[in-house]
C-alpha cells in the first residue's frame, strides 16, 4: 500500500491545515488504534482499514483517496458550476468538497435529468467509465410528450443517426418501449444532451429522464433523491 504523512493525509482530506492538525495531536484528538498520534507528520500505510483504524475527534477517517460513490440525483441540480442553481457538490459532506484529489462527477447529467450519477476521485476510474472506447451503457427512462411514431427503436438502432451540429453518427442504442410515451433508453456514449437530442431528432419530445443504471449498476431503491452512498467493490465490478 502506498503512505503518506498523516499530516499531509488529513489535510488533503480537508480536516485542517497542517499546522491546526499538528494541534489535533499533540492535544490527543487523533487515535489510531485507539492510541493518541504522538508526531503529525509520521507515516502511515494506506490500507482501506485505515478509515476505522484512524478517529478523529471520536469520528472514523472520511473515504480514503481513490473512492467513488453514488448519488441519486435529484432534478433542478446542476453538476456544472458554469450553471445557475445549486450544485451536486452541495450534497456532499461540507469536507468532502475541498478534498485534494477534487471528487468530481463520472460524466453529468442535465439538470433537469434525475437518476443515477456517479463521483469519484479518482481520474483514471473517471476515464475508464465515460470513455467511449469502453462501452458501458447507460440506461435511461424517457417520458415523452407525445406518442411514439414506431421507427424510433430501428432508427436508434441503425447506428446512423446523426444529430444536429454533429459529424459523426451516433453509435447503435437499443430502446425499448413501455408504453406509447414512455420507454428505456441505453446508450454507450455519452454526447451532450444525447437522449434529448435523440428523440428531438425522432420528431418527439422529452419531459422527463431519468438514469436508472450505468452497466449493472442500479440506483438503488432505497436512496432516496439527494441521498449518496460509497460505491463498494461489488459495485464498481457490476459498472464493467
Ligand atoms: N441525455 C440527456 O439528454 N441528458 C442527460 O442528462 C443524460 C443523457
Amino acid at each position: 500500500a502506498p503512505t503518506s504523512r498523516l499530516d499531509k493525509l488529513l489535510s488533503n482530506m480537508s480536516y485542517a491545515s497542517r499546522r491546526e492538525i499538528q494541534l489535533l495531536a499533540r492535544n490527543g484528538r487523533i487515535l489510531l488504534d485507539g492510541v493518541p498520534v504522538q508526531r503529525a507528520d509520521m507515516r502511515i500505510a494506506l490500507t482501506p482499514d485505515l478509515e476505522t483504524r484512524l478517529l478523529v475527534d471520536g469520528e472514523a477517517l472520511d473515504p480514503l483517496p481513490g473512492f467513488a460513490l453514488m448519488l441519486n440525483k435529484p432534478l433542478g441540480v446542476t453538476c456544472s458550476r458554469k450553471e445557475a442553481g445549486p450544485l451536486v457538490y452541495d450534497l456532499l459532506p461540507p469536507r468532502w468538497r475541498w478534498r485534494d484529489p477534487a471528487i468530481s462527477t463520472v460524466g453529468r447529467l442535465d439538470k433537469e435529468t434525475s437518476g443515477l450519477l456517479l463521483m469519484t476521485d479518482d481520474g483514471a476510474l473517471l476515464h475508464r467509465i465515460i470513455s467511449p472506447k469502453h462501452h458501458v451503457a447507460k440506461r435511461y427512462r424517457v417520458q415523452l410528450a407525445r406518442p411514439m411514431a414506431g421507427g424510433e427503436a430501428a432508427l436508434f438502432a441503425s447506428g446512423t443517426l446523426m444529430l444536429e451540429g454533429e459529424d459523426k453518427p451516433l453509435a447503435p442504442a437499443e430502446l425499448v418501449v413501455i408504453s406509447p410515451q414512455e420507454a428505456v433508453l441505453e446508450v454507450r456514449e455519452g454526447r451532450y444532451h444525447q437522449v434529448r437530442r435523440m428523440f428531438a431528432a425522432a420528431g418527439n419530445h422529452v419531459e422527463a429522464l431519468h438514469r436508472e443504471s450505468i452497466g449493472a449498476l442500479a440506483l438503488p431503491a432505497d436512496l432516496s433523491p439527494g441521498e449518496i452512498r460509497r460505491l463498494s467493490d461489488a459495485d464498481l465490478a457490476a459498472i464493467f
